[in-house]
Protein backbone atom coordinates (compact mmCIF):
# COMPACT_ATOMS: atom_id res chain seq x y z
CA UNK A 1 0.00 0.00 0.00
CA UNK A 2 1.01 3.31 -1.14
CA UNK A 3 1.51 6.61 0.40
CA UNK A 4 -1.11 9.08 -1.58
CA UNK A 5 -0.97 13.01 -1.38
CA UNK A 6 -4.24 14.50 -2.14
CA UNK A 7 -5.11 18.38 -3.37
CA UNK A 8 -8.00 19.39 -3.93
CA UNK A 9 -10.86 17.66 -1.48
CA UNK A 10 -14.39 18.78 -3.09
CA UNK A 11 -17.33 16.91 -4.43
CA UNK A 12 -14.95 14.89 -6.28
CA UNK A 13 -11.75 14.48 -4.52
CA UNK A 14 -12.70 14.08 -0.92
CA UNK A 15 -15.11 11.03 -1.97
CA UNK A 16 -12.28 9.73 -4.14
CA UNK A 17 -9.53 10.05 -1.36
CA UNK A 18 -12.23 8.12 0.76
CA UNK A 19 -11.97 5.33 -1.25
CA UNK A 20 -7.94 4.96 -1.16
CA UNK A 21 -8.67 5.13 2.66
CA UNK A 22 -10.82 2.13 2.04
CA UNK A 23 -8.63 0.32 -0.41
CA UNK A 24 -5.50 0.50 2.43
CA UNK A 25 -3.68 3.69 1.09
CA UNK A 26 -2.02 6.26 3.60
CA UNK A 27 -3.31 9.68 2.39
CA UNK A 28 -1.96 13.05 3.35
CA UNK A 29 -4.75 15.43 1.96
CA UNK A 30 -4.56 19.64 1.27
CA UNK A 31 -7.40 21.58 0.42
CA UNK A 32 -7.51 25.48 0.45
CA UNK A 33 -10.50 24.84 2.45
CA UNK A 34 -9.74 23.44 5.39
CA UNK A 35 -12.90 22.03 6.65
CA UNK A 36 -12.51 19.83 3.62
CA UNK A 37 -9.25 18.46 4.95
CA UNK A 38 -10.43 18.05 8.20
CA UNK A 39 -13.16 15.47 6.96
CA UNK A 40 -10.40 13.46 5.31
CA UNK A 41 -8.49 13.61 8.74
CA UNK A 42 -12.22 12.40 10.26
CA UNK A 43 -11.94 9.53 7.70
CA UNK A 44 -8.66 8.75 8.90
CA UNK A 45 -6.45 10.56 6.68
CA UNK A 46 -4.31 13.17 7.47
CA UNK A 47 -4.73 16.90 7.03
CA UNK A 48 -1.84 18.56 5.71
CA UNK A 49 -1.35 22.13 5.82
CA UNK A 50 -0.08 23.28 2.84
CA UNK A 51 0.61 21.28 -0.99
CA UNK A 52 3.97 21.00 -0.16
CA UNK A 53 2.78 18.78 3.34
CA UNK A 54 0.57 16.73 1.01
CA UNK A 55 2.87 15.83 -1.51
CA UNK A 56 5.97 15.59 0.78
CA UNK A 57 6.98 12.06 0.61
CA UNK A 58 4.20 10.32 -0.74
CA UNK A 59 5.28 7.92 -3.57
CA UNK A 60 1.69 9.30 -5.55
CA UNK A 61 0.19 12.17 -6.08
CA UNK A 62 -3.29 13.18 -7.33
CA UNK A 63 -5.05 16.25 -7.91
CA UNK A 64 -8.87 17.27 -8.51
CA UNK A 65 -9.28 20.81 -8.70
CA UNK A 66 -11.40 23.29 -10.62
CA UNK A 67 -9.97 24.08 -13.57
CA UNK A 68 -6.18 24.89 -15.31
CA UNK A 69 -4.96 27.79 -13.80
CA UNK A 70 -5.26 26.01 -10.06
CA UNK A 71 -3.55 23.00 -11.75
CA UNK A 72 -0.85 25.40 -13.00
CA UNK A 73 -0.63 26.82 -9.44
CA UNK A 74 -0.77 23.66 -7.77
CA UNK A 75 2.11 22.10 -9.72
CA UNK A 76 4.33 25.02 -10.65
CA UNK A 77 3.78 27.06 -7.88
CA UNK A 78 6.61 27.92 -5.78
CA UNK A 79 6.27 25.66 -2.76
CA UNK A 80 3.93 23.39 -5.03
CA UNK A 81 3.74 20.06 -6.22
CA UNK A 82 6.58 19.42 -8.58
CA UNK A 83 9.23 22.05 -5.78
CA UNK A 84 8.20 19.43 -3.30
CA UNK A 85 7.43 15.97 -4.72
CA UNK A 86 9.77 13.51 -3.54
CA UNK A 87 12.28 12.02 -6.84
CA UNK A 88 10.21 9.62 -9.04
CA UNK A 89 7.11 10.19 -7.08
CA UNK A 90 3.74 9.55 -9.84
CA UNK A 91 1.92 12.30 -10.38
CA UNK A 92 -2.10 11.83 -11.72
CA UNK A 93 -4.28 15.09 -12.31
CA UNK A 94 -7.96 14.16 -12.48
CA UNK A 95 -9.29 17.23 -12.93
CA UNK A 96 -11.08 18.66 -15.98
CA UNK A 97 -8.87 20.98 -17.80
CA UNK A 98 -7.49 22.21 -21.34
CA UNK A 99 -5.20 19.69 -22.87
CA UNK A 100 -2.55 22.18 -23.50
CA UNK A 101 -2.06 23.00 -19.61
CA UNK A 102 -2.49 19.23 -19.00
CA UNK A 103 0.62 18.89 -21.98
CA UNK A 104 2.89 21.88 -20.02
CA UNK A 105 2.33 20.96 -16.45
CA UNK A 106 3.36 16.98 -17.42
CA UNK A 107 6.35 18.32 -19.61
CA UNK A 108 7.60 20.39 -16.50
CA UNK A 109 6.92 16.92 -14.20
CA UNK A 110 8.55 15.27 -16.58
CA UNK A 111 11.56 17.53 -16.71
CA UNK A 112 12.44 17.22 -12.81
CA UNK A 113 12.26 13.38 -13.11
CA UNK A 114 8.09 12.83 -12.43
CA UNK A 115 6.17 10.74 -14.70
CA UNK A 116 2.68 12.28 -14.96
CA UNK A 117 -0.50 11.40 -16.05
CA UNK A 118 -3.82 13.78 -17.07
CA UNK A 119 -6.87 11.38 -15.80
CA UNK A 120 -10.07 13.08 -15.74
CA UNK A 121 -13.33 11.04 -15.20
CA UNK A 122 -16.73 10.64 -15.62
CA UNK A 123 -19.29 9.28 -13.16
CA UNK A 124 -19.88 12.52 -11.20
CA UNK A 125 -19.98 12.42 -7.38
CA UNK A 126 -22.24 9.64 -6.80
CA UNK A 127 -19.39 7.69 -9.00
CA UNK A 128 -16.83 9.33 -6.55
CA UNK A 129 -18.65 7.91 -3.61
CA UNK A 130 -19.07 4.75 -5.15
CA UNK A 131 -16.04 4.44 -6.44
CA UNK A 132 -17.55 3.45 -9.64
CA UNK A 133 -15.77 6.35 -12.38
CA UNK A 134 -14.65 6.29 -15.57
CA UNK A 135 -10.24 7.22 -16.18
CA UNK A 136 -9.63 8.27 -19.32
CA UNK A 137 -5.66 8.43 -19.05
CA UNK A 138 -2.98 10.02 -20.97
CA UNK A 139 0.81 9.64 -20.43
CA UNK A 140 3.31 6.91 -20.79
CA UNK A 141 2.08 2.91 -20.76
CA UNK A 142 4.66 2.63 -17.82
CA UNK A 143 3.56 5.37 -15.70
CA UNK A 144 -0.22 4.14 -17.09
CA UNK A 145 0.93 0.60 -15.59
CA UNK A 146 2.10 1.65 -12.37
CA UNK A 147 -0.84 4.39 -11.75
CA UNK A 148 -3.77 1.31 -12.25
CA UNK A 149 -4.19 -0.49 -8.82
CA UNK A 150 -4.81 3.36 -7.56
CA UNK A 151 -7.58 4.10 -10.56
CA UNK A 152 -9.02 0.42 -9.37
CA UNK A 153 -9.27 1.96 -5.79
CA UNK A 154 -11.58 4.77 -7.15
CA UNK A 155 -13.28 4.15 -10.44
CA UNK A 156 -14.30 0.70 -12.41
CA UNK A 157 -13.43 1.35 -16.20
CA UNK A 158 -10.36 2.57 -16.78
CA UNK A 159 -9.29 2.99 -20.41
CA UNK A 160 -5.85 4.85 -21.51
CA UNK A 161 -6.40 7.00 -23.92
CA UNK A 162 -2.65 7.29 -25.29
CA UNK A 163 0.07 10.16 -24.43
CA UNK A 164 0.30 13.38 -22.26
CA UNK A 165 -2.73 14.91 -22.56
CA UNK A 166 -5.11 12.45 -24.40
CA UNK A 167 -7.18 11.87 -21.23
CA UNK A 168 -8.58 15.21 -21.63
CA UNK A 169 -8.96 15.40 -25.49
CA UNK A 170 -11.10 11.99 -24.84
CA UNK A 171 -12.85 13.83 -22.04
CA UNK A 172 -13.91 17.24 -23.69
CA UNK A 173 -14.97 14.68 -26.55
CA UNK A 174 -16.94 12.69 -25.06
CA UNK A 175 -18.76 16.16 -23.36
CA UNK A 176 -19.77 17.72 -26.28
CA UNK A 177 -21.50 15.17 -27.20
CA UNK A 178 -23.65 14.83 -24.20
CA UNK A 179 -23.99 18.44 -24.39
CA UNK A 180 -25.10 18.29 -27.97
CA UNK A 181 -27.39 15.33 -27.86
CA UNK A 182 -28.63 16.75 -24.30
CA UNK A 183 -30.35 19.79 -26.51
CA UNK A 184 -30.88 17.22 -29.32
CA UNK A 185 -33.00 15.21 -27.35
CA UNK A 186 -34.87 18.20 -25.27
CA UNK A 187 -35.69 19.92 -28.38
CA UNK A 188 -37.24 16.83 -30.20
CA UNK A 189 -39.63 16.29 -26.82
CA UNK A 190 -40.60 20.06 -26.60
CA UNK A 191 -41.16 19.80 -30.62
CA UNK A 192 -43.78 16.69 -29.98
CA UNK A 193 -45.26 18.29 -27.03
CA UNK A 194 -45.92 21.18 -29.27
CA UNK A 195 -47.04 18.59 -31.96
CA UNK A 196 -49.87 16.71 -29.39
CA UNK A 197 -47.14 13.77 -29.31
CA UNK A 198 -47.27 12.19 -25.42
CA UNK A 199 -43.81 11.98 -24.03
CA UNK A 200 -44.14 9.02 -22.96
CA UNK A 201 -44.88 7.42 -26.89
CA UNK A 202 -42.27 9.53 -27.99
CA UNK A 203 -40.15 7.97 -25.33
CA UNK A 204 -41.64 4.40 -26.20
CA UNK A 205 -40.96 4.54 -29.80
CA UNK A 206 -37.53 6.05 -29.76
CA UNK A 207 -35.57 4.52 -27.06
CA UNK A 208 -35.94 1.60 -29.51
CA UNK A 209 -35.46 3.56 -32.79
CA UNK A 210 -32.53 5.27 -33.93
CA UNK A 211 -33.06 8.03 -32.15
CA UNK A 212 -32.13 6.20 -28.93
CA UNK A 213 -29.04 7.79 -26.66
CA UNK A 214 -27.90 8.16 -23.16
CA UNK A 215 -29.44 11.36 -22.84
CA UNK A 216 -32.71 10.08 -23.51
CA UNK A 217 -32.73 6.44 -21.94
CA UNK A 218 -30.50 7.09 -18.93
CA UNK A 219 -30.79 11.32 -17.98
CA UNK A 220 -33.99 12.34 -19.87
CA UNK A 221 -34.58 15.49 -19.83
CA UNK A 222 -38.26 15.07 -19.52
CA UNK A 223 -40.02 14.14 -15.89
CA UNK A 224 -41.78 10.85 -14.98
CA UNK A 225 -39.45 8.43 -18.31
CA UNK A 226 -36.47 7.27 -16.46
CA UNK A 227 -36.17 6.37 -12.81
CA UNK A 228 -32.60 8.11 -12.24
CA UNK A 229 -33.23 11.36 -14.01
CA UNK A 230 -32.48 14.40 -12.36
CA UNK A 231 -35.90 16.12 -14.34
CA UNK A 232 -37.77 13.62 -11.56
CA UNK A 233 -35.90 16.31 -8.88
CA UNK A 234 -36.38 19.43 -10.32
CA UNK A 235 -33.35 19.40 -11.63
CA UNK A 236 -31.29 18.81 -8.56
CA UNK A 237 -27.52 18.24 -9.49
CA UNK A 238 -26.05 15.97 -10.66
CA UNK A 239 -23.71 17.20 -13.21
CA UNK A 240 -24.19 21.09 -13.08
CA UNK A 241 -25.31 23.59 -15.91
CA UNK A 242 -22.05 25.25 -14.90
CA UNK A 243 -19.83 22.68 -15.43
CA UNK A 244 -21.27 21.59 -18.70
CA UNK A 245 -20.72 24.86 -19.92
CA UNK A 246 -17.04 24.37 -18.67
CA UNK A 247 -16.46 21.79 -20.94
CA UNK A 248 -18.01 22.63 -23.98
CA UNK A 249 -16.03 26.12 -23.74
CA UNK A 250 -12.53 23.67 -23.13
CA UNK A 251 -14.08 21.95 -26.14
CA UNK A 252 -14.28 24.84 -28.39
CA UNK A 253 -10.66 26.01 -27.67
CA UNK A 254 -9.28 22.67 -28.15
CA UNK A 255 -10.63 22.51 -31.46
CA UNK A 256 -9.72 26.43 -32.15
CA UNK A 257 -5.93 25.68 -31.75
CA UNK A 258 -6.11 22.09 -33.67
CA UNK A 259 -8.38 23.50 -36.27
CA UNK A 260 -11.15 21.38 -36.01
CA UNK A 261 -14.72 22.40 -37.27
CA UNK A 262 -17.30 22.45 -34.72
CA UNK A 263 -20.36 23.97 -35.42
CA UNK A 264 -23.28 21.83 -33.23
CA UNK A 265 -20.61 21.57 -30.30
CA UNK A 266 -20.22 25.77 -30.84
CA UNK A 267 -24.14 26.27 -30.83
CA UNK A 268 -24.09 23.81 -27.81
CA UNK A 269 -22.00 25.81 -26.06
CA UNK A 270 -23.83 28.92 -27.02
CA UNK A 271 -27.12 27.40 -25.45
CA UNK A 272 -25.42 26.36 -22.07
CA UNK A 273 -24.18 29.97 -21.80
CA UNK A 274 -27.37 31.58 -22.05
CA UNK A 275 -28.96 28.71 -19.68
CA UNK A 276 -26.80 29.40 -17.17
CA UNK A 277 -26.73 33.18 -17.29
CA UNK A 278 -30.85 32.78 -16.85
CA UNK A 279 -29.85 31.79 -13.26
CA UNK A 280 -29.41 28.04 -13.53
CA UNK A 281 -25.78 27.47 -13.18
CA UNK A 282 -26.26 25.37 -10.47
CA UNK A 283 -28.98 23.55 -11.46
CA UNK A 284 -28.64 19.99 -13.52
CA UNK A 285 -27.94 19.88 -17.34
CA UNK A 286 -30.37 18.26 -18.59
CA UNK A 287 -32.54 21.32 -17.22
CA UNK A 288 -32.20 22.87 -20.49
CA UNK A 289 -34.94 21.49 -21.88
CA UNK A 290 -36.70 24.47 -19.71
CA UNK A 291 -34.49 26.55 -21.65
CA UNK A 292 -35.30 24.86 -24.70
CA UNK A 293 -38.65 25.11 -23.87
CA UNK A 294 -38.57 28.82 -24.05
P1 LIG B 1 -15.18 21.35 -6.22
O1 LIG B 1 -15.20 22.83 -6.45
O2 LIG B 1 -16.22 20.74 -5.33
O3 LIG B 1 -13.74 20.90 -5.64
C1 LIG B 1 -12.54 21.51 -5.97
C2 LIG B 1 -11.75 21.65 -4.67
O4 LIG B 1 -10.46 22.17 -4.96
C3 LIG B 1 -12.41 22.61 -3.67
O5 LIG B 1 -12.59 21.95 -2.43
C4 LIG B 1 -11.41 23.76 -3.57
O6 LIG B 1 -11.38 24.35 -2.28
C5 LIG B 1 -10.11 23.05 -3.92
N1 LIG B 1 -9.07 23.96 -4.38
C6 LIG B 1 -9.16 25.00 -5.24
N2 LIG B 1 -7.95 25.56 -5.45
C7 LIG B 1 -7.08 24.86 -4.68
C8 LIG B 1 -5.69 24.96 -4.45
N3 LIG B 1 -4.95 25.91 -5.05
N4 LIG B 1 -5.10 24.07 -3.61
C9 LIG B 1 -5.84 23.12 -2.99
N5 LIG B 1 -7.17 22.98 -3.16
C10 LIG B 1 -7.78 23.84 -4.00
O7 LIG B 1 -15.21 20.69 -7.67
P2 LIG B 1 -15.52 19.16 -8.02
O8 LIG B 1 -16.97 19.01 -8.35
O9 LIG B 1 -14.90 18.29 -6.99
O10 LIG B 1 -14.72 19.04 -9.41
C11 LIG B 1 -13.31 18.89 -9.44
C12 LIG B 1 -12.90 18.60 -10.87
O11 LIG B 1 -13.58 17.43 -11.34
C13 LIG B 1 -13.24 19.72 -11.86
O12 LIG B 1 -12.18 19.86 -12.77
C14 LIG B 1 -14.50 19.21 -12.54
O13 LIG B 1 -14.64 19.71 -13.86
C15 LIG B 1 -14.24 17.70 -12.56
N6 LIG B 1 -15.45 16.86 -12.61
C16 LIG B 1 -16.50 17.11 -11.78
C17 LIG B 1 -17.63 16.29 -11.86
C18 LIG B 1 -18.83 16.53 -10.95
O14 LIG B 1 -19.88 15.95 -11.22
N7 LIG B 1 -18.71 17.32 -9.90
C19 LIG B 1 -17.67 15.22 -12.77
C20 LIG B 1 -16.57 14.97 -13.57
C21 LIG B 1 -15.46 15.81 -13.49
Amino acid sequence: MATIGFIGLGNMGLPMAKNLLKAGHAVQGFDVSKAQADALAAAGGTAAGDVAGAAAGAEIVVTMLPAGQQVREVYLGAGGVLASAAPGALLIDCSTIDVATARDVSKAAEGRGHAMLDAPVSGGVGGAQAGTLTFMVGGTDAAFARAKPVFGAMGKTIVHAGGSGNGQAAKICNNMVLGISMIAVSEAFVLAEKLGLDAQRLFDIASKSSGQCWSMTSYCPVPGLVPASPANRDYQAGFTAAMMLKDLKLAQDAAAAAGATTPLGADAARIYEAYVASGEAGRDFSGVIRFVRG
